[in-house]
């Protein structure tokens, strides 16, 4: 391996880092970096040290926002009889890009894995059964990916909920199986919304 000084090294290792970044391209960002001017370098440093600092989970819903609750939670023209369900935070920019849900959401931060020793206790599921006491919900939209991890947390989740008479909906069979709804046009994400099923 070529031999780089200590700080394009130790630069060059934090890009490689990032996923879908190799050591060629973390190379490269390594040195386009060095190129930058000041202003740049230092406002990217200070946006990287802000978005850790000054974002965290939200204590309702578990969105990543910079208040507490989040915009969404606290929005008071939103739907507070549907939660939609999703597994990550980006999960929720693809939903509120396509501007036609209007209801709540609950991230999970993962799905029950039994393959990996992941159990419900270790993803964020216990406050969206808390958030679900005062029978204000009447919907819960399941959005997680459709993954077997993701088909089994919906499993879990509709076991518990149903019970308590609330209707358990699972986005339709218009995403490709093992696909990301991070990912999904926005026309065919709609369309999964539209057509949800009553699992
Ligand atoms: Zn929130």
């Amino acid at each position: 391996m070529a031999y780089y000084p200590e700080p394009i090294a130790k630069l060059i290792e934090s890009y490689a880092k990032l996923p879908g970044i190799g050591q060629k391209t973390a190379t490269r960002l390594a040195f386009y970096t060095i190129g930058m001017q000041d202003d740049d370098v230092n406002g990217f440093a200070a946006n990287l040290l802000s978005a850790k600092r000054d974002l965290h989970f939200c204590s309702v819903c578990g969105n990543l926002t910079d208040s507490d609750p989040c915009n969404i939670c606290t929005d008071e023209s939103r739907d507070r009889t549907t939660i939609f369900v999703v597994e990550e935070s980006k999960d929720v920019l693809a939903m509120e890009r396509i501007r036609e849900y209007t209801g709540l959401y609950h991230v999970l931060h993962g799905t029950i894995s039994p393959m990996n020793g992941v159990s419900p206790d270790d993803i964020n599921v216990k406050s969206l059964i808390t958030r679900l006491m005062d029978s204000t919900v009447t919907e819960i939209i399941i959005a997680t990916n459709a993954t077997s991890d993701g088909e089994a947390t919906a499993m879990y989740l509709a076991r518990m909920i149903k019970p308590a008479g609330i209707k358990v909906t699972r986005l339709a069979r218009g995403l490709a199986v093992g696909s990301d709804i991070e990912y999904a046009d926005e026309v065919t994400l709609s369309k999964a919304v539209e057509n949800r099923q009553e699992i």
